[in-house]
Order: C-alpha cells, then sequence, then structure tokens
C-alpha cells in the first residue's frame, strides 16, 4: 500500500484545515489540522514530498521524518498543526487498512464509551441559561464555560456569573470553567487566579481552564500547588517536548493537548503516558472539527485514567460535516466507533458549501434561537 496523492480541504476562513490522503488501494483517510487555512495550506505543501509513497502502516517513521525533517521551519506552532492532520489521516488510514477501530491500533480500549462535556461560551450571557438547559436536555451531564466576560472583571461579577451558571446547571451537572488566559495580554496574575479558583471551589467546579498566561510556569505551578480546584491547560503547547517542564514541575493537574496541533495521535499518546507517570490527567482540547472529535473518542477510550472529550455544541465543523452525527447515550457519553479507522465519513459537498458561503469559525457563537446558516 502505498500514498498516491491527498486534498487540503478549506471550509473555514479562519482555522481548520481538512486532509485527504489516498492510497493507491482506494483507501481514505482522514485528518485535520489548527491554523489559518494559508499557513497550513503553505505548511503541507512542504510536507508533502516526505508522504507521497510512503506506506501508510509505518505512521510512526513518517510522522517522527516529518517532526525531524522542519527543525528550521517550526518546531511548533503552524507547521506542527500540519504535521498533526497528516498524522491523524495516517492513524485512520493505517485502522482502514487492518480492519481495527484508531482505538484498537492506540493499544487497547478500556472504555465502550467515553464520557462528553458541552463546551460553549459565556457569551451571549443573555441567553447562557437557556442554552446550558438545552444541553442538559440533550443529554450533556458535563458543561464546560468559557472565555470573555470571566476573568476580565471583577471577582464579585465573576461570582455573579458563576452563580449564574451553576443555577442553571443545577447540581447533578459537572461544571468547569475555562478563563481562557490564552487571550492576548492576558490580565490575570497568580492571586487574581488563586482567588478566583477559591471561589469556584464553592460552586463545585471541578477545573479551573487556563487561568495564567500559558507561559507563566512558575504561576501555574504555585496555582496548581494552592487551588481547591484542579486546574488544567495547555491547548496552545505543540510538540510533546513542550509539554515535559510542565509535567516535571506539576504545573497543572490536568494537560490538555489538543490532536489537531501537537502532532496528531502519535503526539497525543506520547504525551499521554508522560503525564502518566507525574500523575497528571489528560482531557484533550476539543474546541476543532469532527476529525478532532472522532480522535479524541478512540484516543479517551485507550486511557485508563479519567477523561473526557470536549464537545464544542452548535459548531457547524463538528456537528453538521459528517454522515452521521455524534449522538450521545443515556450515561451522557458518546460510543467508540467498532469500525475499522476513525469511524467517520466526512461530507465533502458539506465542506465545499461551507467554503463557498465564507464561513469563519471565530465569528459565529451559538445561539438556541440562531443557529448558523449556511
Ligand atoms: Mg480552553
Amino acid at each position: 500500500m502505498k500514498i498516491t496523492n491527498w486534498h487540503v480541504h478549506t471550509p473555514d476562513q479562519r482555522f481548520h484545515v481538512f486532509l485527504e490522503i489516498e492510497t493507491d488501494n482506494g483507501l481514505t483517510g482522514w485528518g485535520a489540522g489548527y491554523s489559518y487555512g494559508g499557513q497550513l495550506a503553505g505548511a503541507l505543501e512542504w510536507l508533502k514530498r516526505f508522504v507521497m509513497n510512503e506506506n501508510p502502516l509505518e505512521f510512526e517513521r513518517i510522522t517522527e521524518k516529518l517532526h525531524q525533517t522542519t527543525f528550521w521551519l517550526g518546531r511548533g506552532g503552524a507547521m506542527t498543526h500540519a504535521i498533526s492532520a497528516v498524522n491523524i489521516a495516517l492513524w485512520d488510514l493505517a485502522g482502514k487498512a487492518l480492519g481495527v477501530p484508531v482505538s484498537v491500533l492506540l493499544g487497547g480500549r478500556y472504555h465502550e464509551a467515553v464520557p462528553a462535556y458541552g463546551s460553549v461560551l459565556f457569551v451571549p450571557v443573555e441567553t447562557l441559561a437557556g442554552r446550558i438547559h438545552t444541553m442538559r436536555e440533550r443529554g450533556f451531564r458535563s458543561i464546560k464555560l468559557g472565555w470573555d466576560p470571566f476573568g476580565r472583571q471583577s471577582l464579585a461579577e465573576d461570582e455573579k456569573l458563576i452563580r449564574l451558571a451553576r443555577h442553571a446547571a443545577g447540581d447533578e451537572t459537572n461544571l468547569m470553567i475555562d478563563a481562557g488566559g490564552s487571550y492576548p495580554f492576558w490580565p490575570l496574575r497568580y492571586k487574581d487566579a488563586l482567588e478566583r479558583a477559591q471561589m469556584l471551589a464553592n460552586y463545585g467546579v471541578y477545573w479551573f481552564e487556563e487561568a495564567l498566561a500559558p507561559d507563566d510556569i512558575e504561576g501555574y505551578q504555585r496555582l496548581a500547588d494552592a487551588s481547591p480546584v484542579k486546574i488544567s491547560h495547555g491547548e496552545v503547547l505543540t510538540r510533546r517536548q513542550s509539554f515535559l517542564p510542565y509535567f516535571q514541575r506539576r504545573a497543572m493537574d490536568i494537560v490538555q493537548p489538543d490532536a489537531t496541533k501537537v502532532g496528531g495521535l502519535s503526539e497525543m499518546r506520547r504525551i499521554a503516558w508522560m503525564a502518566a507517570e507525574y500523575g497528571i490527567d489528560v482531557v484533550p482540547h476539543g474546541w476543532n472539527t469532527a476529525v478532532g472529535v472522532a480522535s479524541d473518542i478512540h484516543f479517551v477510550a485507550s486511557l485508563a485514567s479519567r477523561s473526557f472529550v470536549e464537545f464544542n455544541v452548535g459548531n457547524p465543523l463538528v456537528e453538521q460535516i459528517t454522515g452521521t452525527p455524534f449522538r450521545l447515550d443515556e450515561h451522557g457519553c458518546l460510543p467508540v466507533p467498532a469500525v475499522p479507522g476513525l469511524g467517520i465519513e466526512i461530507d465533502r459537498e458539506r465542506l465545499r458549501h461551507l467554503a463557498d458561503t465564507g464561513f469563519a469559525s471565530e465569528t459565529w457563537t451559538w445561539d438556541e434561537n440562531k443557529e448558523f446558516e449556511a
């Protein structure tokens, strides 16, 4: 089996590129990478020469070759995001060629269904309670709320927002809060973050995400040590090597690598194995696409530790581009596909349609009364 060609799909004007890899025996594998489409298309053009004519069953060697041949061009960022797209597609192809689901290829599945959490922004705050109710009705047992205005206002105003959220979610819902500290010129410092962590503990919040700027390793170390609530972050880090200093310093309780950024499932697996040795849980960051969600379902199924799949509710790139939509079971879990590969079919027509209508992921916010129309 040989890789003969690939096609790059750019349905989104901002981020998220889809990669479809073809082989000489008629198989097709799907991958996706985070980053601006132009950046990723350029990076993929460079990488293509190292992938053509390769056998996708040798996915680890091919991927490591890509990392090793891009030391001068990337070592992280968009180049690594592009490698992620290639790597995920190779896992999909290898699973299909061997007739096994990716979760089995990862070494084995601990779960037949994995807990999912509904992930949305706080804004528009006027519709927040309604959206939480809708997610609960849809079967989500865990819900994460993020970004503006949390952390950009006083502690008292932040507490008001959390009171509203907890009231709407009820006591039974597992609630997570994401401050979004990878926002430019992030204002919260260690003591601001600790005050908020203590406040969140009073509302039974399960984890507090990105409370500090991504590079504040010292702050994160102190915060993880002092916070009564679990501290999570890592969604902007790329390459396994970037994670190691955070693990060695126990600068988080939960690490959140993104399969479409860090280098794909190969890198996710290595990060998870390292994290386990330091007693750190892994919950993939999944504010991306259906390919990312499918990868995360298999990845989480292969973890023995407690984890979740992030499900970006209402995102057309998650909810509207697969042949069969993702469906929660009665326990708020997503079933792990038993078919070979990732177990998703991507609707090419739908990707083209989103591209033609100028879909831009950053401009949409989910409102129960106003869905993105394409
Ligand atoms: Mg986040």
